[in-house]
């Protein structure tokens, strides 16, 4: 079954409001089984706005609005769904009467626009609103249902909670919505796409939708099915060929982050971690100790901005420096060593790099060395990536976790 939400307010057309309702009532939605097909957004416009749920209704079997239930000029819902529907509103004088009282309670008299929101559409049925002043309404229309929800989300969720769920249950058939996610790291998306869009092709259900990151790819199959067995079985049927093709690249089946994947290894293993960060200052030990528990495994970090901090911090050699560089290869290495040598850590893992947006020392932008030590040695990953100074920042975070993970699944420590 499709559903397809209006949010109704101008203020949602500015660059300073988001609408956030639509989040929560799709989430609801998918955990009944409901297909959210479309979303729209728009301003307080009474004619467009029912062009909007004309629109929607022939479409859907559940048309959701949110908000412009309040009393002034600009709150239209009601106009435009009575408009669309071809209905009278009418004036329920114990919403008035309940409104009044309301107002009185708070020691306040009630403005005269505040009877605007005693209009019900003909035929609807009332959604208390135990949060605010706008009732909601429930209207059935030939074989649409349509909901009119308050747009304060803390009043939208209250009442969809309590008003509209029951309500759904009865309309909406048995069905299950499941996802899987898997995470894959150290892979462009269009070599992903190419390499496993053979098998997801094949299905309309489960619908395969492919999220890219920085160096962080989401793949997830959802699979909408009468029942939980089904649906497993067929998340099965897809997702294995799936893993098979990408193999060890996929480091999550549960949409957990690398930073957590990696945690869960070192914890594992018994291993220890320290980080020694030139051009991401701070950003990999800040994405490590995002994890609760990393204390567990995370001893601590070094940022090194500077050559001389290089060198008094980490013990990474003059030598070093003035003959390959501060980014190079083999001062990523002696950062590594340092930071393990300084904190005693299992395993150390360190960056040097040129995130832009000017090169530096005859290096160009996105320039990366990694290097990772442990007691059997230092290994240090070279790459060039392209984008802004924040994302070739993140690039080379994700790519210090992966050549960790890779290692601690690889060597028993
Ligand atoms: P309204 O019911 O249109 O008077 O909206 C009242 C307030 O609720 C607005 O000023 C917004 O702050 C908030 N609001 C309305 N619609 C949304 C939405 N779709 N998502 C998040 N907040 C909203
Ligand atoms: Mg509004």
């Amino acid at each position: 079954m499709n559903a397809e939400i209006i949010a109704v307010g101008s203020e949602l057309l500015t660059p300073q409001r988001l609408d956030t309702n639509s989040l929560f009532l799709t989430d609801q939605l998918n955990a009944l089984g409901v297909e959210v097909v479309t979303k729209y957004v728009v301003g307080d416009d009474r004619d467009l706005l029912a062009d909007t749920v004309r629109r929607a209704m022939a479409r859907s079997r559940i048309v959701i609005l949110s908000g412009g239930l309040g009393p002034t000029e600009d709150d239209v819902t009601r106009d435009a769904v009575a408009l669309a529907l071809d209905r009278k509103m009418v004036f329920h004088s114990e919403i008035a009467d309940q409104l009044e009282q309301r107002f009185r309670q708070a020691g306040r008299k009630m403005a005269e626009v505040n009877r605007r929101q005693a209009f019900i559409i003909e035929g609807a049925e009332i959604l208390p609103n135990d949060r605010g002043t706008a009732p909601g309404q429930w209207i059935d229309d030939s074989d649409v249902s349509i909901m009119l929800l308050p747009g304060p989300p803390h009043e939208l969720k209250a009442m969809f909670t309590r008003q509209c769920l029951p309500r759904l249950e009865r309309v909406v058939p048995q069905q299950v919505i499941r996802t899987l996610v898997f995470r894959v790291a150290g892979m462009a998306e269009s070599d992903l796409d190419q390499t496993i869009s053979p098998v997801y092709k094949k299905y309309n259900n489960p619908v395969t939708t492919i999220l890219a990151g920085e160096g962080d790819i989401q793949v997830h199959l959802r699979a909408r099915c009468s029942n939980e067995a089904d649906a497993a079985a067929l998340l099965a049927e897809v997702a294995g060929p799936i893993e098979l093709l990408l193999g060890d690249r996929i480091y999550s089946r549960n949409g957990e982050p690398l930073e957590a994947i990696v945690g869960e290894l070192l914890q594992k293993h018994h291993a220890t971690l320290s980080v020694a960060e030139s051009v991401t200052g701070g950003l990999l030990a800040q994405r490590i100790t995002s994890v609760p528990g990393s204390s567990n495994y995370f001893l601590g970090g070094f940022i090194t901005y500077s050559r001389k901090m290089k060198a008094d911090l980490l013990g990474v050699s003059e030598d070093i420096l003035a003959q390959h560089g501060a980014i190079s290869k083999e001062t990523a290495e002696a950062m590594a060593i340092g930071a393990r040598r300084r904190t005693g850590s299992t395993f150390a893992l360190s960056i040097t790099g040129e995130a832009g947006p000017d090169p530096s020392e005859n290096v160009p932008v996105g320039t990366m060395f990694v290097g990772l030590a442990d007691a059997s040695g230092t290994q240090v990953v070279h790459r060039q990536f392209f984008g802004d100074r924040p994302r070739i920042r993140v690039f080379a975070t994700q790519m210090a976790l992966d050549l960790l993970r890779k290692k601690c699944g690889l060597v028993g420590v």
